[in-house]
């Protein structure tokens, strides 16, 4: 019997697909599981399924719910452990990693859970005596849901609990790379009261399954996260019928550590930025200005820093900091790219090759110096263990390179000088910025880029809007004498 993971109209339906997909560890190499890449047929009934329920689930008071979201939270929490150990599995981070990223993910159905009661319009005085002017917020419809790998439980957290609060029915297509987390909690979607059809899941590629739902004319908002390239085609498939997008994509971090940081601070959050995840986070570090008069000091304590990383397969390693890279094609590239610095003179202070393991795509904390800003590794994502270093003179120049970037998600400072503060308060060009802490946002705050990370955005109240409609309604009357 094929995989029955497609999960269409409130039932698990076995699939008519050929094309089975292999899902596997990163650190051993092993195939864990298979699921299919669903046919066309089976892709359009998910968006047919969720265009019905959605109907209904408009109609169910904003309490109720609120309810069923806290709930989804409740269970997913109550079996934390299995979850962590799947997701340290499937994607390759440490296991106390994974058990944060489910604590993250229960917050946010919790957080989502309590926005209840709460979403709301506004009435407008019109210029007319004889007139009322409301505005509604309504659900915008069926979303489409297309996740990542690097964080496949926040993100269908993300996603999932932010289209059934606001009203609308979801279509979730986990990565075809670590698909197990998200069929797993379809099981406890199955069982928490939902109508029929407000929740679906299709396994599959980006190319096949997720364009299909990027180009069907009754999915409302494609909320996809991912890479630029996949984002922009996206967009194209989503030109088709004009659908509306939310695209969380890429990021290149500039991290400026001035001369007036703590940098024994600085060394230990960008290191945590760094490795998370083995630096596969959109928002992480991704390359460093320094202040020429502090730049040794820094470069020597963030080396040791980097080399003091205790890599390996955390399932069989308690202690275990950094795990390996997702697959081998992020290997791969994460390779290239430091190769190709190399050959153009970097030099690399520590790491800069895959470790000695018996299996898994495990790549060595990395250091590298003696780089250019326009250099490739200053300006393309690594998504990798790697941090590039180079120096600056004049604060007003770090923001200039800090700015100077097709990405525009994270960014980060150290300095306790109030006046630099100030001024990247100002001058960022950023979605984001984190001062004086690591990189991680918060789930009342707002995630969102600009530039190619980006359109639209989560988290917060501001997160909700992309998931509603704003209808107005004029209501004229007659005094009644
Ligand atoms: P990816 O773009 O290859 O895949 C992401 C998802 O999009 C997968 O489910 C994939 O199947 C799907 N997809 C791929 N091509 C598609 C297409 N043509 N149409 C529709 N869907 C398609 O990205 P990835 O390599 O899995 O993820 C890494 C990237 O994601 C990095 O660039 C990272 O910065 C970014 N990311 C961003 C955020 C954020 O919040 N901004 C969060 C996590 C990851």
């Amino acid at each position: 019997m094929k995989p029955q993971h497609l999960y269409i109209n409130g039932e698990f339906v076995e699939s008519q697909s050929n094309d089975i997909i292999d899902v596997i560890n990163p650190a051993t190499e092993e195939v864990i599981s298979k699921v299919v890449d669903a046919t066309e047929e089976e892709t359009n009934n998910a968006v047919e399924s969720a265009w019905r329920g959605q109907k209904e689930w408009e109609k169910v008071p904003q309490i109720e719910r609120g309810q069923i979201v806290r709930k989804i939270g409740d269970e997913i929490a109550a079996d934390k452990e299995t979850f962590a150990k799947m997701l340290s599995e499937e994607q390759g981070k440490p296991l106390e990693e994974a058990r944060g990223e489910i604590d993250t993910a229960v917050s946010f159905f919790h957080y989502m859970s309590e926005w209840n009661r709460k979403i709301g319009g506004d009435i407008m005085p019109s210029d007319d005596p004889n007139e009322q002017i409301l505005i509604q917020k309504k659900p915008i419809g069926v979303v489409a849901g297309i996740i990542p790998w690097n964080y496949p439980v926040f993100i269908f957290a993300r996603k999932v609990a932010t289209s059934l609060i606001t009203g609308c029915s979801v279509v979730i297509k986990p990565s075809e790379e670590t698909p197990n987390t998200a069929i797993a909690f379809s099981k406890i979607l199955d069982n928490v009261g939902l109508p029929k059809g407000v929740y679906n899941l299709v396994t599959g590629k980006g190319d096949t399954v997720g364009n299909r739902l990027s180009s069907h004319p009754k999915v409302a908002l494609i909320s996809m996260t991912g890479s630029v390239p996949a984002g922009t085609k996206v967009m194209e498939a989503a030109a088709q019928n004009i659908t509306k997008v939310n695209l969380e994509l890429g990021g290149k971090a500039p991290i400026i550590v001035s001369k007036h940081a703590d940098l024994d601070l600085a060394v230990k959050n960008i290191k945590a930025s760094r490795i998370e995840n083995a630096g596969q986070a959109c928002i992480s570090a991704e390359r460093v200005y320094v202040q020429e008069e502090v730049a040794d000091a820094f470069t020597k304590k963030m080396v040791a820093a980097m080399e003091d990383t205790k890599v390996g397969y955390s399932l069989n390693d308690d202690n275990v900091e950094m795990g390996p890279l997702s697959s081998a094609h992020h290997l791969e590239k994460v390779e290239s790219l430091v190769n190709n610095a190399k050959d153009n003179g970097a030099r690399i202070e520590v790491g800069g090759e895959r470790m000695n393991m018996d299996k898994g795509y495990f790549y060595a904390p990395t250091v590298i110096t003696n780089v250019k800003h326009e250099d490739e590794i200053m300006t393309t994502e690594v998504f990798g263990p790697v941090l590039p270093i180079t120096t600056y003179k004049t604060f007003a120049e770090a923001i200039e390179y800090a700015n100077d970037s097709i990405y525009g998600l994270a960014s980060a400072l150290y300095t306790n000088n109030y006046n630099e503060m100030m001024q990247a308060a100002r001058d960022l060009h950023y979605g984001e910025t984190f001062v004086n802490r690591e990189t991680g946002e918060a789930i009342q705050g707002y995630h969102a880029g600009m530039r190619q990370s980006g359109i639209g955005g989560t988290d917060g109240k501001h997160g909700l809007n992309d998931f509603l409609s704003t209808h107005v309604m004029y209501l004229a009357y007659k005094d009644n004498n």
